[in-house]
C-alpha cells in the first residue's frame, strides 16, 4: 500500500497537477493472453504519467474490445487517507492556488 496524505495542502505541487490531468504516455508492451489457435482473449495495457509515474492499467477482452478491468497505481503521497471522500476538482484548483502562496476565500456549501 502506498503511503497517503491528510490533506491536499500536504500534496506535492505536481501531483496537485496531475490530479486535474495525468500526462499519460503509452507503453507499447501488451500483456496478451492467447487461446486455442493463438487467438488473442484479452490484453492489458498500461499508461505510466510522465509527471507523477501514477500507472494505468486497462484490460479489454477481445470478444467484443471493451474493457473489463481498470486498476490505478498510485504513487508514494498521492492518495489522501481512507475517509476523506471524493476530491473535487474545484478543491484541487483551490489547493493549486494556495500552495503558490496565494489566500483563498472560504469553501462554499458549508465544507471545512
Ligand atoms: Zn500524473
Amino acid at each position: 500500500m502506498p503511503t497517503t496524505i491528510s490533506d491536499l495542502s500536504n500534496s506535492e505541487s505536481e501531483f496537485l497537477i496531475c490530479r486535474e490531468s495525468h500526462k499519460w504516455e503509452v507503453k507499447t508492451d501488451y500483456d496478451i493472453t492467447l487461446g486455442t489457435r493463438k487467438t488473442i482473449v484479452q490484453f492489458t495495457r498500461m499508461w505510466v504519467c510522465e509527471r507523477c509515474k501514477t500507472e494505468k492499467h486497462i484490460t479489454v477482452d477481445a470478444t467484443d474490445f471493451t474493457v473489463v478491468k481498470r486498476r490505478m497505481v498510485y504513487p508514494d503521497g498521492y492518495l489522501l487517507e481512507k475517509g476523506h471522500g471524493r476530491v473535487l476538482v474545484a478543491d484541487v484548483r483551490r489547493a493549486q492556488m494556495e500552495a503558490l502562496g496565494y489566500k483563498t476565500k472560504g469553501r462554499k456549501r458549508g465544507r471545512t
